[in-house]
């Protein structure tokens, strides 16, 4: 699959036996549908998160396309905190696109457990931080 950002070929990576797809170029991360939900790990916290979704219209980020079925992507605002958080998701429900930083920002938003074994994987292994 490539980088809806840079193009280049994203590796594969397992966390938690979630299998993600991270660009080493640029540091974003892609997840198929349903994975946020598997990653987080808490299904209630999960769920408030999902629910706190909104449409950006008025985004002025760049349009991504989606690397699975190359339409463009949606922007997501997540949450209601300040600076506001976007993310591209697939229209088609394919998944989500997190820019270098972003899928920590929405653990951190998320509020999970001090012991969420997630936090720490990503700190771990993308120096996140
Ligand atoms: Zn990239
Ligand atoms: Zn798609």
């Amino acid at each position: 699959m490539d980088c809806p950002a840079c193009k280049n070929a994203m590796i594969t990576l397992e966390l938690e036996d979630v299998e993600i797809d991270y660009c080493t170029d640029c540091g974003g991360i892609w997840l198929d549908a349903g994975e946020l939900e598997l990653l987080l790990n808490e299904p209630d916290k999960a769920k408030i998160l999902l629910e706190s979704f909104r449409i950006g219209s008025k985004s002025k980020e760049k349009i991504r396309k989606c690397p699975i079925c190359d339409k463009k992507m949606q922007k997501i605002i997540v949450g209601s905190s300040k600076p506001v958080l976007l993310i591209d998701k697939c229209r088609k429900g394919d998944g989500l696109w997190f820019d270098k930083g972003e899928l920590q920002d929405i653990f951190d938003r998320a509020e999970l457990d001090k012991d969420n074994k997630i936090q720490k994987l990503l700190s771990d292994m993308f120096g996140y931080n």
